[in-house]
C-alpha cells in the first residue's frame, strides 16, 4: 500500500486547482445566484484536457488514470460544485460510455469531439416514472429499416440544454422488461428530439438540467452502444464509474466548507479570543477534517480497484454514500461555525450546503447505494 502520489498525480491535482482558482472562482457567486450556465469554462476545460480526462489518447483523451480524474475533480468541485457536475457527467457517463461500449465508428465520431471538449455530452436515464427503479423505461425506440424511432420523455438531465450528444436508454422490446432496454446516442439535431423548460434548482444552479422530449425522434441504427437489450446493463456499468466521479465532487464541498470553518475560527473572536480557541469549534474541526480524509481513502481505493481492472461496485458504492454524507454534514457544521455569517451569501457556506444535498441524491440516492452495499454484502455480487 503506498499513499505518496505520483509527480503526475501532483502536477494535475495543482493544475485543477490554478485553474479552479484563476478562473472557476471569480464568477461562481454571480452564476450560482443567476443559475447561469458556465459556457467558456467549459470549453477551456475542454482546451486544458479536462474533459475527456480517461479516454485514450487514440480517441483524443489525456489517457490518465480514474485517481487523476478524482483529484482534478475535487479541485474543481471545491470552488464551483456546479462545474463539477458538467465534468463528472461527460468524464465518467459519456465518454467512459462511449469508449467502452462503442464500435469503431460511434468512437470516431462522437466520442473524439467529446473527449477533446468541443462537443459535449449528456446521459439520460431518468423518466418521470423511473429514477431510482431505473428498470421502469416507458420511452420507447421502434425499428423501422435502418432507423429506430424514439417516443417518451426523459427527466432531470444534467447538461440537458447544453450537450451536443445525448445517451438515451430505451425499450426495444417491452416484453423483455429490463432486458428490453437499448442505448442509443442521439444528436441534439436529431429530428424529434427536444428540450423542456430548465429546472430552478436548490443547489449546482449554474449547472443547466432539463426534461427532454422525443417525438418520432429518427436515430440511425448504427448509434445503438453494446447491442439490443443491453441498455439497463450498459447504465449500471457506467453509473459504478459515475459514482467514483460524484464522490470526489462532494469531497470537495466537504473539504472547502472545513477549509473555510478553520480560516473564520481563526479570525472571529467571542468573549475576547479567536473561537478557534474554544473547544467546541475544535471538536467541529476535527471531525470535519477526520471525515473528508475516511471519504478520501473509500474514494481512492475504489479509483485503485478500477484501475486495475478488478470489481468496484461495492466500493464506489461506499464512497458516494460515504462522501455525500459528509457533504452535507460538514456544510452544516461549517455553518454552524461561522454563526450567522454562515447564512447568508455573502460568505460562501450557504452555497456549500445547498450543493452538498444532490450528491446524496443523484447517480443512485444513498439508500440506494446501500442497496447495492447490502447485495454486494450477501450475495458477494
Ligand atoms: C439536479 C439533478 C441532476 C440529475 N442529473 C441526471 C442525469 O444527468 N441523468 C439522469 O438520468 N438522471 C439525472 N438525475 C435524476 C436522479 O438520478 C434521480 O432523481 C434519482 O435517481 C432519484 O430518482 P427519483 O427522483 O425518481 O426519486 P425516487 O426514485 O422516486 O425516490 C424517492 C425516494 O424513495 C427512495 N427509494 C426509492 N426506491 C427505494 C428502494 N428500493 N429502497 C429504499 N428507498 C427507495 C429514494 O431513495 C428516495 O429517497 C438528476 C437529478 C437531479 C435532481
Amino acid at each position: 500500500m503506498n499513499f505518496d502520489f505520483t509527480e503526475d498525480h501532483l502536477m494535475i491535482q495543482q493544475s485543477a486547482k490554478e485553474f479552479a482558482q484563476e478562473a472557476i472562482a471569480p464568477s461562481a457567486v454571480e452564476r450560482d445566484i443567476k443559475a447561469e450556465y458556465p459556457a467558456e469554462i467549459v470549453k477551456q476545460l475542454g482546451e486544458l484536457g479536462f474533459m475527456g480526462m480517461m479516454v485514450s489518447p487514440d480517441y483524443g483523451g489525456a489517457g490518465l488514470d480514474t485517481l487523476s480524474y478524482v483529484l482534478a475533480m475535487i479541485e474543481i468541485s471545491k470552488v464551483d460544485a456546479s462545474v463539477g457536475v458538467i465534468m463528472s457527467v461527460n468524464n465518467s457517463l459519456v465518454c467512459y460510455g462511449i469508449e467502452k461500449y462503442g464500435t469503431d465508428f460511434i468512437k470516431e465520431k462522437y466520442l473524439v469531439p467529446l473527449a477533446k471538449g468541443e462537443k459535449l455530452g449528456a446521459f439520460c436515464l431518468s423518466e418521470p416514472e423511473a429514477g431510482s427503479d431505473a428498470t421502469n423505461q416507458r420511452t420507447i425506440a421502434d425499428k423501422k429499416d435502418n432507423f429506430y424511432f424514439l417516443n417518451g420523455i426523459k427527466n432531470w438531465i444534467t447538461n440537458g440544454h447544453s450537450a451536443d450528444y445525448y445517451l438515451v436508454m430505451a425499450t426495444t422490446d417491452k416484453s423483455k422488461g429490463h432486458k428490453g432496454i437499448s442505448t442509443f446516442v442521439v444528436e441534439k439535431d436529431f429530428e424529434g428530439f427536444g428540450r423542456g423548460k430548465k429546472e430552478d434548482k436548490l443547489g449546482i444552479r449554474s449547472s443547466d438540467t432539463s426534461s427532454l422530449t422525443f417525438e418520432n425522434c429518427k436515430v440511425p441504427a448504427e448509434n445503438m452502444l453494446w447491442e439490443e437489450g443491453k441498455g439497463f446493463n450498459f447504465a449500471m456499468n457506467t453509473l459504478n464509474g459515475g459514482r467514483i466521479g460524484i464522490a470526489a465532487q462532494a469531497i470537495g464541498i466537504a473539504e472547502a466548507s472545513f477549509e473555510a470553518a478553520v480560516k473564520y475560527a481563526k479570525e472571529r473572536k467571542a468573549f475576547g479570543n479567536p473561537i478557534a480557541n474554544l473547544q467546541a469549534i475544535q471538536f467541529m474541526l476535527s471531525d470535519m477534517a477526520t471525515k473528508v480524509d475516511c471519504a478520501k481513502l473509500l474514494t481512492f481505493k475504489a479509483c485503485a480497484l478500477k484501475d486495475s481492472g478488478k470489481p468496484y461496485f461495492k466500493e464506489a458504492a461506499m464512497a458516494k454514500l460515504y462522501s455525500s454524507k459528509v457533504a452535507v454534514e460538514n456544510a452544516l457544521d461549517s455553518i454552524q461555525v461561522h454563526g450567522g455569517y454562515g447564512y447568508v451569501r455573502e460568505y460562501l457556506v450557504e452555497r456549500y450546503l445547498r450543493d452538498a444535498k444532490i450528491t446524496e441524491i443523484y447517480e443512485g440516492t444513498s439508500e440506494i447505494q446501500k442497496l447495492v452495499i447490502a447485495r454486494s454484502l450477501i450475495d458477494g455480487k
